[in-house]
């Protein structure tokens, strides 16, 4: 199978990162998490790691300039190159979104899909409230879920228009959340 070059877009707490790993490990493609890249920084106390880590700490969005600086080099890399790349968390911003089309345009490829893992503010508010990560607390997820509503929203419309959008109702069993996403691809 050609590299297929994936958005996974849903609420904080809607399951991404689950349903990535289940993908890794059914097709092979290679997951990028930016909330991962930036916490690995963090915990090895690197420059970028220093400037992000009170941002996260608040719940805000470390500036498009710098994540869009990192995802280009990953995206960039050759293991994404021949496997493709499942993107979760970026982008998260309309300046995001036209970066990853310039980006992905200048490597001749295109976006294949965008998938919206779909639940409900308050479904995903409970479960962050008993996963307590570190930035889980409850000013945290409300200031993280209000960015998402006015950042990131808007950029399910922009994919629709793309053609690119596909949603998955997040409501369920990780199971039958990724049955229904296999279906689709
Ligand atoms: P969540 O989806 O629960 O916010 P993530 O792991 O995706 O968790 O992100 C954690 C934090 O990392 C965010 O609150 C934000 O501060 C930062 N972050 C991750 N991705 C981006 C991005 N694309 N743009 C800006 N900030 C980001």
């Amino acid at each position: 199978m050609s590299a297929r070059r994936i958005v996974v877009l849903g609420r904080q707490g809607a399951g991404k990162g689950t349903q990535c790993a289940l993908l890794v490990e059914s097709t092979g493609i290679v997951h990028v998490s930016t909330g991962d890249m930036l916490r690995a920084a963090v915990a090895a106390g690197t420059e970028l790691g220093q400037k992000a880590d009170a941002v996260m700490k608040a719940g805000e969005l470390v500036s498009d300039e710098i994540m869009i600086g990192i995802v280009a080099e990953r995206l960039a890399e050759a293991d994404i190159m021949e496997h493709g790349v499942l993107l979760d968390g970026f982008p998260r911003t309309p300046s995001q979104a036209d970066a990853l089309e310039e980006i992905l345009h200048g490597q001749g490829v295109e976006l294949d899909a965008a998938i919206n893992i779909d639940v409900p503010i308050e479904e995903v508010t409970a479960r962050m409230m008993a996963r307590g990560r570190e930035d889980d607390t409850a000013e945290g997820i409300a200031r993280r879920l209000e960015l998402y509503e006015q950042q990131t929203a808007p950029l399910l419309q922009w994919f629709a228009d793309h053609n690119k959008l596909v949603v998955v109702d997040g409501l369920g069993t990780e199971d039958e959340i990724f049955a229904r996403i296999e279906a689709i691809l």
